[in-house]
């Protein structure tokens, strides 16, 4: 016997039962996404390999790690076989920025508004929580109108607000601020001065982020790395300017003003280079150790990194599974049940049978029916086990005197309807 195929490893199958909660996430993703007016995007899964390098970073554990490549089995004139140079999105913000630039939005909008829900790919080891196939809810709010501290909370206050429409509430938002991009190179020069006399006593990752991406070294996870951090005085924020200072005072007094409840984390610190300014992260504790349900920031250097006009932006990605890991207990949706379940009493009444479905379906009456012949009394337990509300037979008696009987199952009635009379009588149902 041949071996069987199953889902390649850290993806799954998300099965009809389950596609129904998926559905009610995205409805009502969408509702409250269009409430603050984004609008949706949807961008290739897979996209040059250089948009992930330039924008998320050449030293970002992504791209280091994570990227998974489409490798084409052409063979080149040596007999090698060539990379496409093709990569699957591990992220969306990469792509919607290509596509604000392509299609020149900054020409038509001051602000644009955009959000997508679909598939993002790492080459991750998987875990509970963690997958190479996962899905995130993302906005992103880019544009020449974009540079406003309302807009840095309006995104926040978004991501909070979803994530209690899906009846979560037990997580926390920590937010801190990088500052311009001055103040990170000021920011990333006083953390290799405070880390280098210890370098050696760091974990063997972080000794490699030290020159590729200082800041990655504090949210390191690692024991010896954790103690380190906390002995640096992080809380002065010496190397912000008082811009940026001021700038996130006025984050933060919105988001008061919203009522928000946030804590701030010096220590914050996002893995992809292209953030400034405002950067916050979502976690729920009872997820244990991938606890993150979402995170997002401001990005006022990458539109112009990627070859775009001067424009700022703010954006965030939740993970769908995460968010379903940390959901109270999912009640089981129920598929809606059918209206009319048909049954052929004979090979022969099939045609019949099958011309009724069909006009059935265009008065919008959900509708299906055995398709290959079986007893009446196998097809009667079918119908009760898709809790079809009536069922049509057609039997000899019936089929003779072109009628078919109509029976109720929640009441057992039965009676006998004429050809021309089904769906006036459907109706009155
Ligand atoms: P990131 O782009 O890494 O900040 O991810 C944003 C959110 O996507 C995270 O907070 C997670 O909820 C989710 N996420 C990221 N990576 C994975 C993964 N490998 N598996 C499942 N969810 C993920």
């Amino acid at each position: 016997m041949s071996k069987k195929i199953t889902f390649p490893r850290g993806t799954s199958d998300i099965l009809p039962q389950e596609a129904l909660l998926w559905q009610k996430l995205e409805q009502e993703s969408r509702t409250l996404l269009g409430l603050y007016g984004y609008k949706e995007i949807r961008t290739p899964f897979f996209e040059e390999t250089d948009l992930f390098a330039r924008s998320i970073g050449q030293t970002s554990d992504i791209v280091q790690k994570q990227i998974l490549n489409l490798a084409s089995q052409r063979l080149d004139d040596k007999g090698n076989i060539k990379l496409s140079g093709l990569s699957l999105r591990p992220e969306g913000t990469a792509s919607v920025v290509r596509s604000y630039i392509q299609n020149g939005f900054d020409r038509q909008e001051n602000l644009s508004k955009l959000f997508y829900i679909g598939p993002m790919f790492r080459g991750e080891r998987p875990q509970k929580g963690r997958l190479r196939q996962f899905h995130q809810i993302g906005v992103e709010a880019i544009g020449p109108g974009a540079g406003s501290p309302y807009l840095d909370a309006e995104v926040i206050a978004l991501s909070v607000n979803l994530l209690n429409s899906f009846g979560l509430n037990g997580f926390r938002l920590k937010i801190n601020t990088l500052g311009s991009n001055e103040d990170k190179k000021n920011f990333s020069k006083y953390l290799r001065e405070q880390l280098n006399p210890l370098i050696n006593d760091l974990c063997g990752d972080c000794q490699s982020r030290f020159e590729r991406n200082v800041f990655r070294i504090l949210d390191c996870k690692s024991k010896e790395c954790k103690t380190i951090v906390s002995k640096i005085d992080l809380t002065t924020g010496a190397y912000l300017s008082s811009e940026s200072q001021e700038y996130f005072v006025k984050v933060k007094a919105a988001l008061d003003d919203l009522g928000v409840d946030y804590i701030e984390d010096p220590k914050l610190v996002r893995g992809l280079d292209y953030y400034t300014h405002t950067v916050f992260e979502i976690s729920d504790a009872s997820l244990g150790s991938q606890d993150a349900l979402g995170a997002g920031g401001r990005y006022n250097n990458l539109v112009t990194q990627l070859g775009g006009p001067k424009v700022d932006a703010v954006g965030f990605a939740l993970g769908v599974e995460r968010i379903m890991l940390a959901m109270p207990e999912i009640q089981q949706e129920e598929h809606p049940t059918i209206d009319v379940y048909l049954i052929a009493g004979d090979e022969k009444f099939l045609p019949r049978t099958f011309k009724i479905l069909n006009t059935l379906r265009e008065n919008k009456f959900s509708s299906s029916m055995g398709y290959k012949f079986a007893s009446i009394k196998n097809q009667m337990k079918v119908a009760n086990k898709i809790g079809a509300r009536f069922v049509m037979i057609l039997g000899e008696k019936e089929y003779n005197n072109k009628t078919a009987s109509l029976k109720n199952m929640s009441t057992g009635e039965q009676r006998e309807i004429s050809e021309n009379e089904y769906i006036k009588v459907m109706k009155e149902l």
